[in-house]
């Protein structure tokens, strides 16, 4: 008979863990500390309506997401509407900037010319430079993006439309602080691939439904034992070698492997009197949901702005018609506002780009996400923790853990699975 393993964290990467280890034969008992499972990409209930804690966006790279929600049973076509990168970002100085696949030219030279369209030969000349300088950057040593866009000569308006969103799009982060090396991988793996990598995946369902709840499903079909509500105090550690957890009330729970797939600040805790591992900083992101009358669309399902407190807009209307969610990324000014300064200022600020929408919305709602993602400043890659410990039978997973993606729900995933195998390796051994 197998033993269980337990895993601490009910959030993309405790569950595609918990999967993995199903799918080779092993128990499982997955502990989460809240009353849902999905961690920082969960269902949440709004006017009656299933909405995401936070606007999500995922594309045609997340290999490894695609993959585990095809082994349990989720059709991505269904799950997702899958369209080419069409982007357009409204600035409050400069006129839009297209990043596109559209037209009949064959990928990439469809994106060259779309941003030749919008930015000039300029603009397509400045991007190729910094696209050919990948290699250079990545093999140096890690600078910041701000410093990136210098050596590679990139205009005032390149840095304000179409970097700066882009670097906080993705790495949650403001280029004077942001890892040229994270950006330059996110950029080859997406940009510099074949053309559906590129791909936007819109949802079909709010998060929760989209991959958490299918999970506990199957992970309860295949036997595996999901406990909410559960926090984990601490970890038992004998002798260099993990031997259960401390749950509340003074209970125990005996393992002899265990996953931590934890948020990166509770790793951290959890961690602490057996080993360190460093804290990362975490950084916010706050989404607004504005609900406009039911007929309201936005001209594209996701579009950008720039020089605004909004950053990114996504229309939400086929989970909910006339639902908008707005975007706004990293620590700053809006944070001060009160939710209604807030949903007043983003709506004023969408009118400017979108003078037909109405000027104010029939219901309003803020998600303040204080610790969203960690923060991926310069050198992050030599702060990440590995997945195997000095601890026998622990094993680290969640987005924080050693890869090349930023915060992400393909670095969790992968992170999950990674933590799975290796476990595995040990007990085939
Ligand atoms: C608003 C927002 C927008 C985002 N946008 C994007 C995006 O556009 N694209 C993208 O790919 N990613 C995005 N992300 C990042 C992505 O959601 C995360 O990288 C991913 O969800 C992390 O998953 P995880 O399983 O590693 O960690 P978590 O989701 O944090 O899961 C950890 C789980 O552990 C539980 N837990 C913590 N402590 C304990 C304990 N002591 N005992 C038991 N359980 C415990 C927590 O409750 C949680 O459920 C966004 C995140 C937020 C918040």
């Amino acid at each position: 008979m197998t033993e269980t393993t337990l895993i601490i964290g009910g959030g993309w990467s405790g569950l595609a863990a918990a999967i993995t280890l199903i799918q080779q034969g092993h128990k499982v008992h997955l502990i989460e500390s809240a009353k849902q499972l999905g961690g920082r990409a969960r269902n949440v209930g709004w006017q009656g309506q299933t909405i995401d804690n936070g606007q999500h966006l995922m594309i045609g790279a997340y290999d490894h997401m695609l993959a585990i929600m095809r082994s349990i049973g989720i059709n991505p076509t269904e799950a997702f509407h899958r369209q080419s990168i069409d982007i357009t970002i409204y600035d409050t100085d400069y006129p839009p900037l297209n990043l596109s696949a559209k037209g009949k030219l064959p990928w990439p030279l469809s994106l060259a010319w779309n941003l030749i369209r919008s930015a000039g030969f300029s603009g397509l000349l400045q991007v190729s430079r910094l696209q050919a300088n990948i290699p250079k950057v990545l093999s140096g040593n890690d600078i910041t993006v701000s410093d990136w866009l210098l050596k590679t000569r990139q205009s005032d308006r390149l840095i304000k439309q179409l970097w700066e969103p882009l670097c906080l799009a993705t790495l949650n982060t403001p280029i004077d602080h942001a890892s040229a090396h994270t950006l330059a991988k996110v950029l080859q793996d997406s940009l510099g691939q074949h053309k559906s990598a590129a791909d936007l995946l819109i949802p079909q369902q709010a998060l929760g439904d989209l991959f958490p709840n299918v999970a506990a499903e199957y992970i309860k079909r295949h036997g595996g034992q999901i406990s909410l509500q559960t926090r984990v105090q601490g970890l038992i550690v004998q002798q260099g070698k993990v031997t259960g957890i401390n749950i509340q009330d003074g209970k125990i729970i005996t393992a002899d492997s265990i996953i931590i797939a934890t948020n990166p600040s509770q790793s951290a805790k959890l961690l602490k009197s057996h080993i360190t591992i460093d804290k990362p900083i975490e950084y916010p992101i706050c989404t607004v949901y504005l609900q406009y009358p039911i007929d309201i669309r936005l001209p594209a399902p996701m579009l950008g702005m720039s020089g605004t407190v909004s950053q990114w807009l996504f229309d939400r209307s086929e989970q909910s018609p006339g639902l908008i969610a707005v975007v706004i990324s990293a620590p700053g000014k809006h944070e001060k506002l009160s939710s209604n300064e807030l949903i007043q200022q983003v709506c004023k600020e969408i009118r400017q780009v979108l003078p037909d929408l109405p000027a104010t919305v029939e219901k309003g709602f803020v998600i303040r996400e204080k610790r969203a993602t960690f923060a991926c400043t310069v050198n992050i890659e030599n702060q990440r923790p590995k997945c195997e410990t000095t601890i026998k039978g622990l094993w680290l997973a969640g987005d924080f853990v050693a890869n090349s993606y930023p915060s992400t729900l393909e670095g969790a995933i992968r992170n999950g699975k990674n933590a799975a195998q290796q476990l595995l390796s040990t007990k085939n051994s």
